[in-house]
This record gives structure tokens, C-alpha cells and sequence, in this order.
């Protein structure tokens, strides 16, 4: 049994905390919103204060924060939680964020420290099957794994500070851009009079299955926990989906590549984002192509 801190506990914090507590840890939760505290007090966790409460003598210290700004500040700002956390205490952030910031935050926090951003939704995160991409040192990743590995399924060591944050935006620019494609399809596929359950026994079956369709497919009925099925609830929010397609492409300029789709993806985020569905999931998409006028 560990001593946790864990911060953040959206979407994504509240399954990952609870596993945790499933598991027999003790763990203390921190949010900006009290309801999601109590929610998860109501599972066992403890409440406390602040960030740096949380913090507070807790062997590992986890975030799951928005973005790049919000990890910062929580880790590194006034009463953060890197000042507050024991000297041996391992921070681990879970957030997906760029790269500098990861490497930043590790490097000023004076804690050993590992970004561990995760991928598989909220449904991985409610049944603990997360894959966990980290970067850090070796000897932290050692200390990391069996904590994650209580929250996660694939825990995969990526390299050293902020590697794991880069595979998680590569992860990322391939997921957006086929959900995409996928929900094109689906509409194409409305348009020729196909059902939607055809083409997804087909094309789950086909060359052309992908997670987007076999677990998270952008209309209702075939895969029964898709967004879908709940009016687009996310799930992961398309104002995140907009976030890390950002990070990629500042990433694919500063690496001097090329990523013509990834842009292009990134154009249609910040459309459908115009059009008001930024705290829509992501797959919810398919309703502004089936809508129209997209550029
Ligand atoms: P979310 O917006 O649902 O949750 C974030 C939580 O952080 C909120 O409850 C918010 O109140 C809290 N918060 C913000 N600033 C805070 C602060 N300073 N101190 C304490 N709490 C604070 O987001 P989410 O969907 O849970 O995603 C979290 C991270 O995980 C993001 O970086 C996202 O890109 C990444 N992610 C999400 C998914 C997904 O499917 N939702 C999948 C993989 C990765």
C-alpha cells in the first residue's frame, strides 16, 4: 500500500484515482471543482485543500491536468506541488502536454519525475487498461511501472524526459486524422443508402479497422461504449483533440518535417470547435461533415 497524491480528476483522473483506491492505496484527491472531489472521496479517497495538500507527504504525486499551463502551474507555482512534496517522493504527470513544457517542469521540479501520458479513453481509464508512454530515467521508470501498472495495461518506457509525451502526440495525429476519415466514410456511406451496421461488420473485419472503428465508431449503435451512443459526451473533448494537434504540429516544425494531413486535421478541429463542439468528444466531428461546408 502507497501513500498517493492525485490532482485532476476530470474526465480521465476520476477512473485512474479509483483504480488506485481499488487496488488498496491511500489517496489523497485534489481538483479546482469540489463536486469531482467529493465524488471521489465517496470512493474511498481523502479530500484535501490545494494541490500542494495533495501533495504533502504522499510517496508518488500524480496529475491529470488539461494542458501544458495548468501542469505547470500546479507542480511549479505559488504553493505548488513540487515545493510541498517529500524530497524522495516521485511526481509522475499523466497530462498530455508538449515536450519543452515536460522537460521544463521535470528539470525545475528538483524530484525525480516521469511524463506518462496515456492512451486508450475513458473507457481504458475506468477498466485500467491504459497504455502508458514514459519518459524519464530509467531508474524512475522502474518506480513508476507497478503504480501504473495499477491503472494501465501496456506501461512502455519511450526514452528519457518528454519522450513520452512525444509519442503521445504521434499516437494522437494518427487517431485524429482517422477518426476523421472514419466519419467521412460513414457519411459517404449514408449517402449511397448503406446501413451503418454493414459497413462497420465490413470494415471492422477489413483492411480498414482502426480503434476509431472498432471502439469508438462516430455513430450510434455498432460499438455499444462509443460517445456515440451518448450524444457525443465525451469521452475526449475535441477542445483536447484541438490541443494535441497543435503540440503536433509546433512539433513536426520544429523537428523540419512535413505533415500535410495532421494540418489538415488540425484545420477541421478548429472548425468544428468554431461551430460550438469543442466540449463535445471528438468523434462528434461526423455531424459537422454530415452538416456541411467544411473546408
Ligand atoms: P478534463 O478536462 O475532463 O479533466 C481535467 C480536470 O483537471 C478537471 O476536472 C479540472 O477541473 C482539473 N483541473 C484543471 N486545472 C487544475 C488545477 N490547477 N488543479 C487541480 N485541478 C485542475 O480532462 P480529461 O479528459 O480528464 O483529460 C486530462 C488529460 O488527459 C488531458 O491532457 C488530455 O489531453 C489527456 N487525455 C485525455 C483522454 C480522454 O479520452 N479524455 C485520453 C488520453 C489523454
Amino acid at each position: 500500500m502507497a501513500r498517493i497524491g492525485f490532482v485532476g480528476l476530470g474526465n480521465m483522473g476520476a477512473h485512474m484515482a479509483r483504480n488506485l483506491l481499488k487496488a488498496g492505496h491511500e489517496v489523497t484527491v485534489f481538483d479546482l471543482v469540489p463536486a469531482a472531489i467529493s465524488a471521489v472521496v465517496a470512493s474511498g479517497a481523502k479530500g484535501a485543500a490545494s494541490a500542494a495538500d495533495a501533495a504533502r507527504g504522499a510517496e508518488y504525486v500524480i496529475t491529470m491536468l488539461p494542458a501544458g499551463q495548468h501542469v505547470r502551474d500546479a507542480w511549479l507555482g505559488a504553493g505548488g506541488m513540487a515545493a510541498a512534496s517529500a524530497p524522495d517522493a516521485l511526481m509522475i504527470d499523466c497530462s498530455t502536454i508538449d515536450v519543452a513544457t515536460a522537460r521544463d517542469v521535470a528539470a525545475k521540479s528538483g524530484r525525480a519525475f516521469v511524463d506518462a501520458p496515456v492512451s486508450g479513453g475513458m473507457m481504458g481509464a475506468e477498466a485500467g487498461t491504459l497504455t502508458f508512454m514514459v519518459g524519464g530515467t530509467k531508474e524512475h521508470f522502474a518506480r513508476a511501472e507497478p503504480i501504473l501498472k495499477q491503472m494501465g495495461r501496456n506501461i512502455i518506457h519511450c526514452g528519457e524526459s518528454g519522450a513520452g509525451q512525444g509519442v503521445k502526440l504521434c499516437n494522437n495525429m494518427m487517431l485524429a486524422a482517422t477518426m476523421i476519415v472514419t466519419s467521412e466514410a460513414f457519411v459517404l456511406a449514408e449517402k449511397l443508402g448503406l446501413s451503418h451496421q454493414v459497413l462497420f461488420d465490413v470494415c471492422s473485419t477489413s483492411t480498414s479497422n482502426s480503434w476509431a472503428l472498432s471502439s469508438y465508431c462516430p455513430v450510434p449503435g455498432p460499438a455499444p461504449a462509443s460517445p456515440a451512443n451518448r450524444e457525443y459526451k465525451p469521452g475526449f473533448a475535441a477542445a483536447l483533440m484541438a490541443k494535441d494537434l497543435g503540440l503536433a504540429q509546433e512539433a513536426v516544425e520544429q523537428a523540419g518535417t512535413a505533415s500535410p494531413i495532421g494540418a489538415h486535421a488540425l484545420a477541421l478541429f478548429r472548425q468544428y470547435l468554431e461551430r460550438g463542439g469543442g466540449d463535445k468528444d471528438f468523434s462528434g466531428i461526423i455531424n459537422m461533415i454530415r452538416e456541411g461546408g467544411v473546408k
